[in-house]
C-alpha cells in the first residue's frame, strides 16, 4: 500500500510536454543575398590600406558584385603570417559583404603563379601561394577564386596540363573548400599561357574532378584568342564552342571587358566598354543572352581618368536595362572614416598592398 502512497504523490512528477527539452531544429541553410537571382554586376576593387575598404568602393560604384586580389597579385607572399589576414579584418569583412548584400565575392589570383612552371623552385613556390590564395579566400568567404591556369614555358601544352592539374590537387591538400569553387579563366594565348584553348581548360577540369572547379570566360581573352565576338553570328558560334568543349553550365563568371587589342592578336590588353574593338552592341548581346542568365558580370577596365570605373559600371546596367542600385548615386566616394580611431590607429593590417590605379590597369 505504502506503494501506491508513491504512486499518488506523482501527480507532481507528471509529464508535462511543455517541460521538455527541444532542441531547436537546425536552421535551413542560410542562402546569402546575392543568389536572390538578380543581375550581379561587379568591379575589380583595390584592398589597399583595409581590405573592407574595397566593398565600401564596389559598393559605392553602383556594383552589387566585386572581385579583388587577396594579396599583393605581382609578388610572392611573404612569411606565413603576413600572407593571410587578422581573423578580426576577415570577420569584419564578411559582415560587412553581408550587410551590403554584395556577391558573388571573386578573388583574383597572383600573376606570379605558375602551376605548370618546369622550374621546380618555382613551382613549389606557385602551389605554397596557391594553397595561399585558397586560404585567404576562405577566411574572407569567398564565392570564387579565378585562376590563370599556367604558361608551359616550352614544356608540352599535354605535360603543362597534368602539372597544372596536379599542381591544383596538391595546393587544397588539407583544405576544406566548401562553397568555394575555383574557376579557370581562359586567356589570349600570350607566350606559352595555357588556356586560351576551351580543351585545355576542359582537360585541366577533368583531371580535377575531384575538386570545386569551374571556368570564368574573359571577354577581351576570348577576341585576342581568335573568337570574334563583336559580330553576332561569331559570338553564338563561340558560345557553341563552349558548350560543346567546356559546357557553359561550367562557366560561373564573366570578366566583361573591351579589347583594345584586335582580333586574333593574342595580346591582352583591356578597354572600357564599348571604346575598344569588341564594341558596345556586342556587349549588349553577351550581357542579356540567354544562356549566360545567372551568371557574375565582373570589370577588370582600365582607370584612365577618375571616374572611369563608375562609368563602366553604369554602362553594364544601362546595356542590362537596370538602373544602377542605390549605393552607386554618390558622385564620389570617399572612405568612410574609422569608428574607433584609438582602436585603428593600433591596427597593423596583415595584409598591405600598395594597389593603386596603375596596377588595377593591367588585370588580366
Ligand atoms: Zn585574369
Ligand atoms: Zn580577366
Amino acid at each position: 500500500m505504502a506503494e501506491e502512497q508513491h504512486t499518488t504523490a506523482p501527480s507532481q512528477l507528471q509529464y508535462d510536454d511543455a517541460d521538455e527539452y527541444r532542441p531547436e531544429p537546425p536552421p535551413p541553410p542560410e542562402i546569402p543575398a546575392w543568389k536572390d537571382g538578380s543581375v550581379r554586376v561587379g568591379i575589380h576593387t583595390s584592398i589597399a590600406g583595409d581590405i573592407s575598404g574595397a566593398l565600401e568602393i564596389a559598393h559605392g560604384l553602383g556594383a552589387n558584385a566585386l572581385q579583388i586580389f587577396s594579396s599583393s597579385p605581382r609578388m610572392w607572399p611573404g612569411d606565413r603570417d603576413s600572407s593571410r589576414f587578422a581573423a578580426a579584418d576577415a570577420a569584419r569583412f564578411r559582415e560587412r559583404r553581408r550587410q551590403l548584400g554584395l556577391g558573388p565575392l571573386v578573388i583574383h589570383d597572383n600573376y606570379l603563379i605558375n602551376l605548370a612552371s618546369p622550374d621546380r623552385v618555382l613551382r613549389t613556390r606557385s602551389v605554397q601561394a596557391f594553397h595561399g590564395e585558397i586560404v585567404r579566400a576562405l577566411a574572407l568567404g569567398a564565392d570564387y577564386l579565378v585562376a590563370h591556369p599556367g604558361s608551359c614555358c616550352g614544356s608540352h601544352p599535354s605535360d603543362a596540363i597534368a602539372a597544372i592539374a596536379d599542381g591544383l590537387r596538391q595546393a587544397v591538400r588539407g583544405l576544406k573548400l566548401g562553397d568555394l569553387r575555383i574557376l579557370l579563366e581562359n586567356t589570349a594565348g600570350q607566350g606559352n599561357s595555357v588556356g586560351s584553348q576551351f580543351g585545355e581548360l576542359k582537360a585541366i577540369l577533368d583531371l580535377c574532378r575531384d575538386l570545386p572547379m569551374g571556368v570564368c570566360i574573359d571577354t577581351a581573352h576570348l577576341f585576342a584568342a581568335g573568337h570574334d565576338i563583336s559580330s553576332e553570328a561569331e559570338f553564338e558560334r563561340t558560345l557553341e564552342r563552349i558548350e560543346a568543349a567546356i559546357g557553359l553550365a561550367n562557366v560561373h563568371v564573366i570578366h566583361v571587358n573591351d579589347s583594345k587589342a584586335v582580333f586574333g592578336s593574342r595580346v591582352d590588353r583591356h578597354e572600357h566598354i564599348g571604346k575598344g574593338k569588341i564594341g558596345l552592341e556586342a556587349f549588349g548581346r553577351i550581357l542579356n543572352h540567354r544562356h549566360l542568365t545567372a551568371r557574375a558580370f565582373i570589370l577588370e577596365t582600365p582607370i584612365d581618368k577618375p571616374g572611369d570605373d563608375r562609368r563602366n559600371v553604369a554602362a553594364l546596367w544601362k546595356l542590362l536595362g537596370q538602373p544602377v542600385p542605390a549605393g552607386g548615386g554618390r558622385k564620389s566616394w570617399h572612405k568612410p572614416r574609422p569608428q574607433s580611431s584609438a582602436k585603428k590607429k593600433t591596427r597593423t593590417p596583415s595584409v598591405r598592398t600598395k594597389a593603386s590605379s596603375a596596377r588595377r590597369r593591367k588585370i588580366k
